[in-house]
């Protein structure tokens, strides 16, 4: 049964030699020679290890967090949370003293950490278009205010601004909640990927015309088909080309393509620009929640900071994958893989 346990257990008798220590704590703190039959000492050095056994040995049982920096199969060492539950031996036992049981809740400790951040994050974020409706409305509701049309304007404009940009946020939360607790109630279909292209590049046709764009469409295989729910495909789509306009267009000549290629099972979906790319160091953090490469300027070129999380969570969701090539000074290239559509629903459809 103690071999079977999730957690590190260890009994040590009254004079603190070791009685038992099970696999998994040998595991837990890569524990070469064996324990048992030495000193407790020998094994653990940490003060809060002796103060629970001492405690337990004296008759008191208790459970409490500790941090212990642990040796890992690298031979690195770093901090891990327990908590660590220490009793004395029950009556009965052969010989008085303690037993000790070790729960690592580091993974625990790391969600929290990551909740608490995305929770201080979500209401930044919701406090900064909030806080400008709220300025402008006490404008409005000073005296003689609605008199100056002009002010009426420029603040109602300003609030129906931001008052999109809340709601963008909020359907980005609830798109990402729903992902993430796999509720994506995703409606998986063949779709072709010259459609989709052209249907989100009709519906960015305002912003490529605003900055001077190019849009360029590059699927090859024409009739190249992914088997993906068409709602999230267009999403993806939109995201990567959205930012493409927000952020990858510098230049004389902004350009954004769509491209398809088939790869075995896959189709590579990616949307190229020719901008300013994304510094190395920031590649791999651009898919976390609200991170932005240049926190203040990426902000002001509006989005949630939520756009490519929730392509990442739509090709997770598909069983594929994200990824991304840049190179400073040469563009971004933005990478979906996606299961693709089986060439023998082309047939039975056809
Ligand atoms: P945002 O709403 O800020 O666009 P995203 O999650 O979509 O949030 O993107 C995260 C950050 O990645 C952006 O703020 C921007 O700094 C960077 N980024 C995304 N796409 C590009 C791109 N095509 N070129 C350069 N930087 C980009």
């Amino acid at each position: 049964i103690l071999e079977s346990l999730t957690e590190g257990v260890l009994a040590v008798d009254a004079a603190r030699t070791v009685l038992l220590a099970n696999g998994r704590l040998k595991e837990m703190f890569d524990l070469r020679a064996p324990a048992v039959g030495r000193s407790l000492h020998e094994t653990f050095r940490a003060p809060e290890v002796r103060a629970a056994v001492e405690a337990a040995l004296g008759g008191e049982a208790s459970v409490r967090p500790i941090t212990l920096d642990v040796r890992g199969a690298d031979g690195r060492y770093t901090p891990k949370h327990f908590d660590l539950a220490a009793a004395p031996l029950a009556a009965a036992a052969a010989t008085p003293g303690a037993v000790l049981v070790f729960h690592d809740v580091t993974a625990l400790r790391r969600l929290e950490t990551v909740r608490r951040e995305f929770v201080a994050n979500v209401s930044h974020e919701l406090r900064t278009p909030l806080t400008l409706v709220r300025g402008h409305l006490e404008t409005l509701l000073d005296e003689g205010a609605l008199d100056d049309r002009a002010l009426v304007e420029s603040s109602l404009g300003v609030m129906h601004k931001h008052s999109l940009r809340l709601g963008a946020l909020v359907d980005d939360l609830l798109t990402i909640s729903r992902l993430e607790h796999g509720r994506g109630g995703l409606e998986p279909g063949r779709v072709l990927l010259g459609e989709a292209a052209a249907r989100v590049l009709e519906r960015l046709e305002p912003a490529l015309r605003e900055k001077g764009a190019d849009g360029e469409v590059d699927i090859a295989p024409a009739g190249l088909a992914v088997r993906a729910d068409p709602h999230r495909l267009d999403q993806v789509l939109f995201n990567l080309l959205d930012n493409a306009l927000r952020h990858g267009v510098a230049g004389t000549a902004p350009r954004v393509r769509i491209e398809a290629r088939r790869e075995e099972d896959w189709v590579r979906l990616t949307v190229a620009d020719n901008g300013p790319g994304i510094p190395a160091s920031d590649q791999a953090h651009v898919w976390e929640r609200f991170y932005r490469v240049h926190k203040d300027r990426s902000r002001d070129a509006g989005g949630t900071g939520l756009g490519l999380s929730i392509v990442k969570h739509i090709a997770l969701a598909h069983g594929g994958r994200a990824g991304l090539e840049s190179e400073l000074g040469h563009g971004a290239r933005f990478h979906v893989w996606l299961p693709a559509a089986e060439e023998a629903e082309v047939r039975n459809e056809t």
